[in-house]
């Protein structure tokens, strides 16, 4: 099951309002990797080909402009995706550690951060499967998610202990301008957060980021094959600090990030009494308006 917060799953009939269906979601055709291909491809840019590349080409002249146009008067739903999971082969640091549970402990951290702003958080990672990654973009596409982002932990070569360190961000090489935003905002305040060597913003033709329908984003919080960053990476602290990053670098995205208190000092039932609390209020030197 996931990580215990919330819900994980909401279902494809899961009502959004005035959402404008468009015949460009229809066209958007399934890719041909299989979730293995990217399983491997964690940091390596995948070989692009027309015919793959094609589908998401097709959907972004046109989906983008549409999710957009409706996206800010609805709930806003983010899919938070720990990849793998705890039984994928492979994914382990030299010394054993495993990458799903730096990936899960992240993910659970920016989840909980992102619920706190109400934020309906989807998580499509189970911890006693590998989610087949079709299955993980299919949530995000049926639940109309407006954002899609993927935590890892990053391999180099073999599985031995490499100098390559530091944090780098994927987005696909046909990324909208909403979805570089996204990826800049994130990983900026990631970068800033936990203090690593910056890697930037890479272009991947990862399956969850050319099969998502919204912003996609594919973050490695560190290598599992460098020995300074496996130490953060096992660590509770910098799991969290990761995840609470992610989360604040997307809300920094959805304009959510900066509180707003209002301060009132009057409620009256005759709009003249109003206009003399204002009166007062500007002579005292305050701005004060009527609502
Ligand atoms: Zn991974």
């Amino acid at each position: 099951m996931g990580d215990g917060v919330g819900t994980p799953f909401l279902g494809t009939d899961f009502a959004r309002g005035q959402w404008a269906l468009g015949t460009e979601f229809a066209l958007h055709s399934r890719g041909q990797t299989s979730p293995e291909a990217e399983g491997f491809g964690d940091g390596v840019n995948t070989p692009l080909t027309g015919d793959r590349l094609a589908p998401r080409r097709r959907a972004l002249g046109t989906k983008l402009t549409l999710h957009y146009k409706f996206r800010r008067d609805h709930m806003t739903i983010v899919c938070i995706d720990a990849g793998h999971s705890y039984d994928t082969p492979g994914k382990r640091s030299p010394d054993g550690m495993n990458e799903y549970a730096f990936n899960r402990a992240a993910a659970l951290a920016a989840k909980k951060m992102l619920l706190k702003e109400g934020i309906t958080v989807l998580t499509p990672h189970r911890d006693d499967h590998d989610v087949p990654l079709s299955a993980r973009t299919n949530l995000a596409n049926d639940s109309r998610a407006d954002l899609f982002v993927s935590i890892h932990a990053n391999a180099f070569g073999g599985n031995v202990w490499k100098g390559v360190k530091g944090i780098e961000t994927y987005i696909h090489p046909l990324h909208s301008h909403e979805e570089k935003k996204l990826a800049q905002t994130v990983h900026s305040k990631l970068i800033k957060a936990v203090n690593r060597p910056d890697r930037g913003i890479k272009t991947a033709d990862f399956h969850v980021l050319r099969e998502s329908k919204m912003p996609a984003l594919l973050i490695e919080c560190g290598f599992m094959t460098n020995r300074e960053d496996k130490q953060l990476l096992a660590s509770e602290d910098y799991r969290i600090k990761c995840g609470e990053a992610i989360a604040e670098g997307i809300l920094d995205y959805l304009g959510r990030s900066r509180k707003i208190y209002f301060v009132q000092t009057g409620a009256f039932s005759q709009k003249e009494l109003a206009q003399k609390q204002v009166a007062a209020l500007e002579k005292a030197g305050f701005e004060a308006i009527i609502k």
